[in-house]
């Protein structure tokens, strides 16, 4: 049974910081639980985007290829998509558009945006990948590539999740890009220009998955890391 109501997530943000970047769940396993959502591969292995069911993974080179069911990520959120129109877009940037949907919906439960359009001025950035013994988040995320686009046809894909759960979740709006040719795409940092038709998914339940076959995780002493969400904030 689909339940569209349902964000389902592999891991929490918090276990990538102190450098659990070991892949914990399979694609194969987390295309289970929907057919859109974003993430990321083992050891920060680029940006997923996941549309339609299909797993793109834009790399560290830039390069997109579609992630085989058997490769593993730390990370990762997914849903069954079933976002309704909520009004055409123009020339929004990013900050504009999420002030724009916070001002119509609350902040205090999760939801997705798609956004399928026509993008200007478009920045993302893509991991390279890391190799164990993995280094903290930051150190790790620090090895990235930035991509630009003047103008790009695209898929924009965002989830929100309240404040409260900035840690567990990414707090706030996370968002990720594909470009239609798929030749371009990953974390989304800043985009000047957004224009195409708006859509909306809420998702009233947070079902999360942790990697409890996992010993590195299970052993680790998170209360090391009184700083956790200082770090968070700043690596995203
Ligand atoms: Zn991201």
């Amino acid at each position: 049974m689909k339940n569209t109501n349902i964000l389902y997530q592999h891991g929490t943000l918090a276990l990538l910081v102190p450098g659990l970047l070991k892949g914990t769940l399979t694609m194969g396993e987390l295309l289970k639980h929907g057919d859109t959502g974003i993430g990321t591969g083992e050891g920060l292995d680029g940006e997923l985007v996941i549309l339609d069911g299909v797993p793109y993974q834009v790399l560290g080179t830039g390069e997109v290829r579609i992630m085989k069911n058997e490769a593993t990520i730390p990370f990762g959120n997914i849903h069954w998509a079933d976002f309704k129109p909520a009004g055409d877009i123009k020339k929004l940037a990013l900050p504009k558009l999420e002030e724009h949907i916070l001002k119509n919906h609350s902040a205090n439960s999760f939801f997705s945006v798609k956004i399928k359009g026509h993008f200007s001025g478009v920045t993302t950035r893509a991991v390279i990948k890391s190799n164990p013994p993995y280094k903290t988040l930051a150190q790790t995320a620090s090895d990235q590539r930035i991509f630009e686009r003047d103008t790009v046809e695209g898929t924009l894909l965002g989830y929100f999740a309240p404040a409260l759960f900035a840690g567990a979740a990414v707090g706030g709006f996370h968002w990720h890009f594909l470009a239609a040719d798929h030749n371009f795409g990953g974390h989304v940092l800043s985009i000047d220009g957004i224009n195409g038709q708006l859509t909306f998914q809420d998702l009233s339940s947070l079902d999360l998955h942790l990697p409890t076959d996992d010993a590195d995780f299970m052993n680790h002493d998170f209360n090391k890391e009184s700083d956790i969400l200082k770090v968070i904030s700043e690596a995203e």
